[in-house]
């Protein structure tokens, strides 16, 4: 299928592509019962314009968007919030208790992600970040519920990729918002064995008990499918997470043997090496046949991350 800025899902959804960096990265979601609508994720601050438009095509009076739901405050996921929140007078930010202080003074987040990227690149990926104020967030604890129009949607705490994260079960379409709990499945690396997801373990908080009791609790609610924020719906999630599971073990393992033979200053490089390995590996069991370029492509990113975070949790581990 062509690429589509937004898609209907069915059950009242529609995947957004926030055009963070490339088409089909990230997304979010719009939600709606009767005339009440949520937003979950909210990609960049980039991202906001993309989602007005969608209200604006759509004749959707901002008014009716009661909330705003990222799932954690890593910046694909919330550094559009602030922007939307000042769109939207009516919409009230449900987040983790854990995230919510960084929503309303951003400036933390501001500066690591500068000390990251550099001002330049900063303000080309995420544009900025605005705060929000104190009186229009609730902060959702696990089994905490919100109601748009008919929809109950229920908050479950996922700890393992960060502790501020949680995932939103939505009873009426059987799904889950899953953010970066359940893994990442990117479009073209789907084949005629399904989707191909894995891990993620962006720095700085991954713990992999955690976050393998994060994905069995996702699954004991029997979800019929999982909306994931990289990228979109995957169905079947059962199977998809008796794949998953294992992969944490198998990130965990090339990450204590790179730890062995690198020394501290080659040890990202080493990670990095392993986890390509690995997950290139993964993708051609699964039949995957894009040539390597691609690949790189649409998993590169990912791949440096992913060996940020585990030298990261290599270092807390010793120091612990
Ligand atoms: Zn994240």
């Amino acid at each position: 299928m062509p690429f589509q800025t937004y898609q209907d899902l069915g059950h009242g959804i529609t995947r957004i592509d926030t055009a963070m960096v490339r088409e089909e990265l990230a997304a979010c979601y719009l939600l709606q019962s009767n005339d009440e609508f949520a937003i979950i994720e909210t990609g960049t601050h980039n991202t906001v314009p993309i989602i007005l438009s969608l209200l604006e095509s759509r004749g959707i009076d901002r008014c009716a968007v009661r909330y705003v739901i990222p799932t954690h405050v890593h910046l694909d996921h919330a550094g559009g919030v602030g922007g939307l929140m000042e769109a939207l007078p009516e919409a009230t930010l449900l987040v983790h208790p854990r995230g919510a202080r960084h929503m309303i003074d951003p400036s933390k987040l501001k500066a690591g992600a500068t000390a990251v990227y550099g001002e330049k690149l900063f303000a080309e990926i995420y544009g900025d970040i605005l705060p929000v104020e104190e009186s229009r967030v609730r902060t959702m604890n696990d089994g905490d519920k919100a109601q748009v129009g008919e929809r109950c949607l229920v908050f479950y705490d996922t700890p393992g990729h960060a502790r501020h994260h949680f995932c939103v079960h939505d009873p009426a379409s059987g799904g889950i918002f899953t953010g970066d709990t359940f893994g990442l499945s990117y479009p073209p690396l789907t084949t005629a064995s399904g989707p191909f997801i894995m891990p993620t373990t962006t720095p700085v908080q991954f713990d992999p008990p955690a976050l393998k009791a994060s994905i069995e609790k996702l699954l004991s609610l029997n979800p019929e499918r999982m909306y994931l924020t990289h990228y979109g719906v995957v169905e079947n999630p059962q199977a998809l997470g008796e794949r998953l599971v294992p992969m944490v073990d198998d990130y965990v393992a090339l990450a204590e043997k790179a730890a062995g033979y690198a020394k501290a200053d080659t040890l990202e490089n080493a990670l990095m090496t392993a986890m390509r390995d690995y997950l290139f590996g993964k993708v051609r069991e699964h039949g995957c046949e894009l040539p390597d370029a691609e690949l790189d492509a649409v998993l590169g990113m990912d791949i440096k991350l992913n060996s940020q975070g585990l030298a990261v949790w290599l270092g807390n581990r010793q120091s612990a």
